[in-house]
């Protein structure tokens, strides 16, 4: 290796592209290797369960810099590589084309894939995931008047998607293991928005419901439910969650639980390897503990974290999570970490369609759902990042107006 210092970034995401941009902000002026598996460089995943889908958002708009930038950074963007290996002795990295590629630095940014679903059919066609462009590009032929979908799993994925689908004339039914949707990252009251917000636009639910096998012959003609009763389906999209993609970090021996171990300047186990997105599993300074976190605020965030320890600069601001979804005319903003919630109160009347959740633990707010209500998400992220003190009554009182919240409890 020649004697120039080299950061190698594994995974050109969301996370893997911001690391690159930052490294450049500030002021690395060694080279700059971002290599990914999929062809596309860095882009956007949210619009592809939303207005990609729809077909309201152009492809160019889903990328995060046009192509032309990381030439112009002077940042090598190596598409349709697959890292296989990393030698950590030799501080190396061997590639599915038989190339490698040495480091002084190494960030993996592998994110995460759609886990699988263990049945028969799943290898069937029309049987799909919704991560990459590629997916998209499988799915949107059969997102049409007629189709008859069949969704596994009500998560936000798939809750976008059966919103698309949808409003573009897709019979939707989706399935869910859970007595309710969203049951693994938010609270009944939430469910149940959702579900009546879905079902007034005619998509059907089968909660409580697991699943025998897939059915066709090639393609997929049906879902066949463990009571025996079969659905016909001409699609069927699987969104039960994700896996860390963290394999080749645990086979070179750094730290992996849930995710690759980091700490808060995204450092794994091994000098010079840091971790960072949906691979990391990271403290959460705000809560006390470590998690993983799926979103594109952390994505981004732990992309200039990295960027910032190798450059020996300040490590940015940590900011409380954030996510948000949009179904239908509905904007949903996350503020915090809900999770283990002792308190929860509402703000406003889910049946106006504007309102918001707020989640108390020992009498600290942790975390707000806020739909179509943006003071109440921002003044919350403020109010959980401040650690201020704000009590249930106080913000289930529509009389008292955010800002005077925000006043009272920092005053
Ligand atoms: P990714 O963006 O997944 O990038 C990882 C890259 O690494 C991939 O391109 C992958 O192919 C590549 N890779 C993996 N293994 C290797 C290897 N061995 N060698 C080389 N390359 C490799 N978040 C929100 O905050 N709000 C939303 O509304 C929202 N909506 C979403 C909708 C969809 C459909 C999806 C899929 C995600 C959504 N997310 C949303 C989550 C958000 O997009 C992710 O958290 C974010 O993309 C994570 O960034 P990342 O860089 O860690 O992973």
């Amino acid at each position: 290796m020649s004697n120039t210092e080299r950061t190698l970034i594994l995974g050109a995401g969301q996370a893997g592209g911001q690391a690159a941009v930052s490294l450049r902000q500030f002021g690395y002026a060694g080279e700059i290797y971002l290599v990914g598996e999929e062809t596309a460089p860095p882009y956007q995943r949210p619009p592809l369960s939303k207005a990609y889908l729809k077909g309201d958002l152009a492809r160019e708009r889903l990328f995060i810099k046009p192509e032309a930038f990381y030439a112009d950074q002077d940042i090598a963007f190596q598409g349709d590589k697959r890292a296989e290996q990393i030698d950590p002795e030799q501080k190396s990295v061997a590639f599915n084309d038989g190339s490698t590629l040495d480091y002084t630095n190494l960030i993996i940014a592998t994110g995460s894939r759609p886990r699988p679903l263990p049945i028969k059919g799943a290898d069937l066609t029309n049987v799909l995931d919704l991560r990459t462009l590629a997916d998209v590009d499988a799915l949107r032929p059969l997102v049409k008047e007629g189709t008859k979908a069949v969704i596994i799993g009500a998560g936000y994925i798939g809750l976008e998607a059966a919103a698309v689908m949808t409003s573009l004339g897709v019979d939707v039914t989706v399935l869910e293991l859970a007595d309710r949707v969203l049951a693994r990252v938010t609270f009944p009251i939430m469910s149940e928005f959702y579900q009546k917000l879905h079902e007034r636009h005619g998509v059907h639910f089968m909660l409580s419901t697991s699943l025998m096998e897939i059915s066709g012959t090639g393609s997929v003609d049906g879902v066949i439910l463990d009571d025996g009763e079969k659905l016909d389906a001409d699609l069927v999209l699987v969104g039960i969650g994700i896996l860390p993609n963290q394999e080749l970090a645990d086979e070179a021996g750094i730290d992996c639980e849930n995710g690759i171990m980091v700490n808060e300047d995204a450092m794994t186990s091994m000098p010079n390897v840091y971790a960072i997105g949906d691979c990391a599993h990271r403290p959460l300074v705000h809560y006390g503990r470590e998690g993983r976190l799926e979103s594109v605020h952390n994505a981004i965030e732990q992309g200039k974290i990295a960027a910032a320890h190798i450059c020996g600069k300040p490590r940015p601001p940590v900011d409380v999570p954030w996510f948000w979804s949009d179904q239908y005319d509905t904007k949903l903003q996350i503020a915090g970490l809900s999770q283990g919630a002792d308190t929860v109160v509402t703000r406003g009347e889910p049946e106006s369609g504007h309102f918001a959740v707020f989640y108390f633990r020992d009498n600290a707010l942790i975390a707000v759902d806020a739909m179509n209500s943006p003071p109440e998400f921002l003044t919350a992220k403020k109010l959980i990042a401040t650690g201020a003190k704000v009590s249930p009554e106080e913000v289930e009182d529509l009389s008292v107006s955010m800002k005077d919240i925000m006043k009272r409890a920092t005053a």
